[in-house]
């Protein structure tokens, strides 16, 4: 667990491993992990002892309160000037590679290499290394926004109207609630799929009632006090379920509560991502689960870690071992383009003794 004040020393300990005397943050919610700084717009320069957050006048009020007293405010007339004069000290200064333009980094080369001896190095993403083990306060305002989230999927139960409701009436009330119950909005565009469009595991709600004797998926999430939730619930619409929804039903959420049961921190991330994946493949739909079985949530919807497949990662998903700490997704599915898909998630935080699940709403298939 990682104490907000000691955020930025373990940062410094791997600038220093990185041999690098100056690091530029440009990436936001990195910059709110180090700095508590909740604005769209700014720069953290972190030095061996000193660490400096510039942004501009809109910011200057928030910018002061907001800021851990440790890191020096600047609100200067010329930001990117004052971020240029900041760098100007550092030999070695390292840029976030996976979140630098090209053209920002050409503008710095060409304003601060000159010298010879400085130099522009690229770093891994390291804060989001950081940031995927969650302190207490970090999972307590994750566990707010699951509350949130829950409460809201227990209203949609008696809210659904097929036949009258679009999946956008659904997806605004859902939405609309996220506000009402005190989340600052949605973390990611709520996703509401009738029918063989639940087929498609990234559906984007259409003006198209919802529709009886069919599957309706839901996928959704809120942001409380900067951290995300993210939950899926598949139900049945009508008394009668198809029997082939109800087998690959009970299918996802076996494979669901075999990869919480599973669990614990060291073991290898994959490893977790196979044990739904052998699972699925084994009753004959490994080919209809295409994608990974979860993700990190934080700051971000998706962050580190990855529970993927070996194959399926790009080099900066590579953490392959489960912390105590770690809040991840756990969602499997298994999709039909005939019939529609069923996708099941539960978000859980990694403790010494296996999974702790924050999702409250049942897992039962539910007919509506
Ligand atoms: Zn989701
Ligand atoms: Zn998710």
């Amino acid at each position: 667990m990682q104490p907000a004040a000691q955020r930025l020393q373990r940062y410094r300990a791997w600038m220093r491993d990185q041999g690098v005397d100056l690091a530029l943050i440009t990436h936001l919610p990195n910059i709110r992990y180090l700095a508590n700084f909740s604005g769209s717009a700014g720069y953290l320069l972190v030095r061996p002892r000193r660490a400096y957050f510039v942004s501009d006048f809109r910011y200057r009020e928030q910018a002061h309160q907001e800021v851990f007293p440790w890191i020096e405010v600047r609100i200067p007339r010329e930001v990117l000037r004052e971020v240029l004069r900041l760098l100007r000290p550092g030999r070695r200064i390292g840029l976030e590679a996976d979140h630098t333009t090209l053209r920002f980094y050409r503008f710095l080369e060409g304003a601060l290499t000159r010298r010879a001896s400085r130099k522009l190095v690229p770093l891994s993403d390291q804060v989001l290394h950081l940031r995927a083990v969650k302190d207490e306060q970090e999972i307590a305002r994750i566990r707010k926004a699951q509350e949130i989230t829950d409460r809201i999927f227990q209203d949609v139960l008696n809210l659904v109207e097929p036949e009258r409701m679009t999946e956008l009436d659904l997806a605004a009330e859902m939405e609309y609630r996220m506000k009402k119950y005190g989340a600052s909005g949605p973390s990611f565009p709520t996703i509401v799929a009738s029918g063989t469009h639940t087929a498609l595991p990234h559906a984007q709600p259409r003006l198209v009632k919802i529709a009886r004797n069919a599957p309706l998926l839901l996928d959704f999430g809120c942001v409380y006090q900067g951290y995300a939730s993210d939950m899926t619930r598949t139900v049945w619409i009508g008394s009668q379920v198809d029997p082939e929804f109800e087998k690959i039903y009970h299918i996802v959420n076996d494979a669901r509560a075999r990869a919480i049961e599973a669990a614990r921190p060291g073991m290898s991330t994959a490893d977790l991502d196979e044990v739904a994946r052998a699972y699925i493949r084994k009753r004959g739909y490994g080919e209809a689960f295409g994608h990974s079985l979860g993700h990190g949530v934080g700051l971000e919807i998706h962050e580190a870690p990855w529970l993927a497949p070996r194959r399926g990662k790009r080099p900066e998903q590579f953490i392959s071992r489960l912390q105590v700490g770690n809040v991840v997704t756990i969602e499997p599915g298994i999709y039909l383009p005939h019939l529609g898909g069923v996708r099941i998630e539960d978000l859980v935080v990694i403790r010494p003794d296996g999974a702790e699940v924050l999702t409250r709403s049942p897992r039962e298939l539910i007919r509506l």
